[in-house]
């Protein structure tokens, strides 16, 4: 009779096994800087730029489970299901004791501390969280990445009758080809694009990746009227939007008026490498960015409101 019912009704469990699933670092239940109102934000593990700034470098690599962390961890939390170098990485969050050791030791900037999400399960989160949020943000990483993923996600969002009030939003380096934000468009609400320098070479010293893609993506999304914010991350000496500012502002001033530019600071948190050595940015260097923007006719400026 089971079976019987099954077959008439779709068996979920099968259904599930044959949705696709997104590679997650974390799920921030609440933010309110990541897109309008308050938002739950679900982080992608994985990214296509290389960026020596970056806070979360162990959001850019995807583990492999060659098991070189597990030795690192005081908690005996990690496991391969395996013996080394065949097996899959398990990660008992009940033993975890969030010490971040594991990150430190894994050789290509991955971490064992992902999680692997249908659409059904995290849309079974956001309905937890539904009450408290005004909209999904998905993020990274690069979740663009996993770009069939969230279009799923946000195409069930909106066919859901009790959470289609939640505006859907994606934050991007923005890399995406025009072909994949065409399968995006029809689902998402409006993008925040990260431009990390205004010159090609500048932007690829930074990120490994030059900007063509990134200025594209922003003029397609401003002309969808889907452009929600510019983010631009001040590196003093090292990004160049204080000496290419002229240029800068030309090009902020075309798009749509709504669009916020909000000005990042640079900081040490996070970051490895030779950007260690970097100067921080203050508070005087950002308001001296915000002030030649402003000069130059640039309203919609949205400053740090701290810099700790
Ligand atoms: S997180 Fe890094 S070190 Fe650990 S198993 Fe994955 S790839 Fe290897
Ligand atoms: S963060 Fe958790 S899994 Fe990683 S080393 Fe520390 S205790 Fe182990």
């Amino acid at each position: 009779m089971l079976r019987i019912l099954e077959q008439a009704c779709g068996d979920p469990v099968q259904q599930m096994k044959n949705e696709r699933s997104a590679t997650v670092s974390k799920i921030l239940n609440f933010s309110c800087v990541d897109g309008p109102g308050n938002r739950l934000v679900i982080f992608l593990q994985g990214c296509n730029f290389d960026c020596k700034s970056c806070h979360n470098p162990h959001t850019i690599g995807q583990c492999d489970s060659c098991g070189l962390c597990i030795p690192s961890c005081p908690a005996q939390a990690l496991s391969l299901s395996e013996p080394y170098g065949s097996g899959v990485i398990h990660w008992d969050t009940d033993l975890c004791i969030k010490c971040d050791a594991c990150l430190e030791a894994c050789p290509k900037q991955a971490s064992p501390k992902t999680r692997q999400y249908t659409v059904t399960q995290l849309l079974a989160v956001i309905r937890k969280n539904s009450p408290f949020i005004t909209g999904v943000t998905v993020s990274g990483g690069e979740a663009s990445l996993q770009l069939m993923f969230i279009v799923d996600l946000f195409s069930a969002l909106k066919s859901s009758p009790d959470l289609q009030h939640l505006s859907c939003m994606l934050d991007t380096n923005g890399s995406l080809s025009e072909s994949g934000w065409h399968k995006l468009l029809p689902y998402l609400d409006g993008a925040m694009v990260d431009l990390k320098a205004w010159q090609t070479e500048t932007h690829k010293w930074l990120t490994g990746r030059d900007n063509h893609r990134v200025f594209r993506s922003i003029e397609l999304l401003a002309s969808r009227g889907k452009l929600y914010e510019v983010r631009l991350l001040h590196i003093p000496g090292k990004s160049d939007f204080d000496s290419e500012i002229t240029a800068l502002a030309g090009y902020l001033q075309r798009l749509p008026s709504s669009t916020k530019i909000r000005l990042n600071a640079f900081r040490h948190h996070g970051v490895k490498g030779e950007a260690l050595e970097w100067q921080t940015c203050s508070e005087a260097d950002m308001t001296a960015l915000a002030e030649g923007l402003t000069k130059l006719g640039i309203t919609s400026l949205v400053l740090p409101s701290a810099y700790l």
